[in-house]
């Protein structure tokens, strides 16, 4: 921690509240060159910010913290509550974990909130008419950096996706739209595949959306969304989806508002909140004062929304339309036929300081209700226990036989309570009645049901797969197969 004693941003003007605590990181890159010029304008505009300054990312790192950050850095984030954070740099090579999903996770950021606008009058766009929010699922999906290499061929990555995440960031998405008077929410998923995670997150959405009779929903598999989102994206207003998705396409959202270096984004939990731009730390342009300092001073107003200081947001918003509305732009957005002034990171942050109580005259200046409340992130609803029936098993192996002859082997050595109904390599079917032409690699999903119907518990496969281990069945792992109130809880596994 660089500052151990808080240090006071006083505002020129009144300061409006009791100063604000927030964490602020630097960052690595065109990191501290961009947070200093957003420093700079949220102390000029009169932001009330008690700020404790922390290291992280690179040097962090290189130190042989393997997240980027160290234990006592987590007590100022978990004291403070809001963060404020410049891009980093995470180095190449294994053994160095996300810091950002380690820092949304670890804190609870469930919901990331990426507003991507289009300002046609001022930065060259294809899209106009744009304006949508990407509300993005932050803490589950493929995220949970679960993997695992399971035989000489195959690698795995977990997808956990829980129902009270679900319940979570589907809220949050309407809550979020109401807030904001926004008309619409669009739920993107591919459920037509993955039935049953992102079924999950379809469900929760049709069951959550009623709740709110004022807006307008639908539901968009992920392919022709995203291929919609880049076409025309003014069709969507505020989206809601799984984590993978939302990283991607929020990328794409806002790419094609015109810059990349103009978005910013929020991260909300119960207990936190982390404000950052979407973009890295952009190495190549690192200390040359050319970066675009947007997308994090956007965050910040994100930021000062939250922390209740709307006046103070509206001001700088409102100068920051004004700066690019006249042409002053940074070299990512600078075009001969919309901008009149090249300016660095430092100019810029000079020209939006100067223009600190003007508004835009062309483009409809924004207004922050001074009674809104943030955002609150609801609870999920407990949830009733189901009843539970073990009805199988799926044994994984590695084997490099033939389908026949792993069959026969598996068959001769199951016992009598499990029979081998089927086995699958990637998910298509290959015994019995497979297809010569299907490509099979070195690992097998074998499932086991009862052979009469006949009740199974965790007894019988444990004996199932110590006799397979005696026969020299390299098997990898199991999956129990259960019924959930008599509903099945497993995928039918036939590539389909
Ligand atoms: P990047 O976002 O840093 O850069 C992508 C492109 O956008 C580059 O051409 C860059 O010059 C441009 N760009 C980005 N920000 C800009 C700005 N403010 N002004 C003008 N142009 C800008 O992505 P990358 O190159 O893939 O990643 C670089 C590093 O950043 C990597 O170490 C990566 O892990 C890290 N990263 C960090 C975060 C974060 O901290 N939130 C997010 C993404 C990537």
């Amino acid at each position: 921690m660089r500052n151990a004693a808080a240090t006071a941003l006083s505002a020129q003007a009144e300061p409006i509240a009791e100063p604000a605590p927030v964490t602020v990181a630097m960052g690595d890159g065109i990191g501290p060159e961009i947070m200093e010029a957003c420093l700079r304008i949220l102390e000029a505009a009169g932001a009330s910010l008690a700020i404790d300054e922390i290291d992280i990312g690179e040097s962090v790192y290189r130190a042989g913290h393997s997240a980027g950050i160290t234990d006592s850095t987590w007590q100022s984030l978990r004291h403070n509550g809001v963060f404020y954070k410049a891009p980093i740099t995470t180095p190449q090579g294994g053994g160095y974990k996300s810091l950002n999903v380690t820092v949304r996770k670890s804190l609870g950021l469930f919901a990331n909130i990426r507003p991507c606008r289009a300002y046609p009058a001022c930065i060259p766009t294809r899209h106009p008419a744009m304006d949508l929010v990407v509300v993005r699922e932050n803490e589950e999906d493929l995220y949970a950096g679960i993997e695992h290499r399971q035989t000489d061929q195959v690698y795995q990555c977990l997808k956990l996706v829980s129902r009270p995440g679900c319940e979570k960031i589907i809220r949050y998405a309407f809550e979020y739209a109401r807030a904001h008077g926004r008309r619409k929410v669009s739920c993107f998923t591919k459920d037509n595949i993955m039935k049953m995670t992102d079924g999950l997150f379809h469900e929760v959405f049709d069951q959550i959306a009623p709740e709110y009779p004022e807006i307008e929903t639908d539901h968009w598999i992920i392919d022709i969304a995203a291929a919609r989102l880049a076409d025309t994206p003014e069709i969507f207003d505020v989206v809601v989806m799984p984590n993978l998705y939302g990283d991607i396409l929020s990328d794409i959202a806002a790419q094609i508002t015109g810059s990349v270096g103009i978005a910013p984004s929020a991260n909300i939990g119960s207990n936190g909140a982390m404000f950052e731009a979407i973009h890295g730390s952009a190495p190549p342009l690192a200390g040359r004062d050319i970066a675009n300092p947007s997308g994090l001073l956007l965050a910040g107003v994100m930021m000062l929304v939250h922390l209740r200081q709307p006046e103070v947001a509206e001001r700088i918003h409102n100068a920051w339309l004004a700066t690019i509305e006249q042409g002053i732009h940074t070299d990512d957005i600078h075009r001969a036929e919309t901008s009149r002034h090249r300016v660095g990171t430092r100019g810029f942050a000079d020209a939006v300081i100067e223009r600190l109580g003007t508004e835009p005259e062309t483009m409809t200046p924004v207004r922050y209700n001074a009674d809104a409340a943030p955002v609150i992130a609801p609870e999920p609803l407990p949830q009733r226990v189901a009843a539970k029936t073990l009805v199988g098993v799926d044994v994984f192996v590695h084997a490099t036989d033939t389908a026949e002859a792993l069959a026969g082997t598996l068959r001769r050595n199951a016992g009598d309570i499990l029979d081998l109904q089927m086995i699958t390599n990637r998910g298509v079917k290959v015994w019995p009645d497979g297809l010569p032409e299907t490509f099979c690699t070195d690992h097998w999903r074998c499932r086991f049901m009862p052979a009469d119907s006949c009740p199974v518990n965790q007894s019988d496969v444990v004996a199932l797969l110590a006799s397979l281990t005696e026969a020299g069945v390299d098997f990898i792992k199991s999956e129990q197969l259960y019924d959930f109130d008599g509903k099945r809880g497993y995928s039918l596994g036939q590539g389909q």
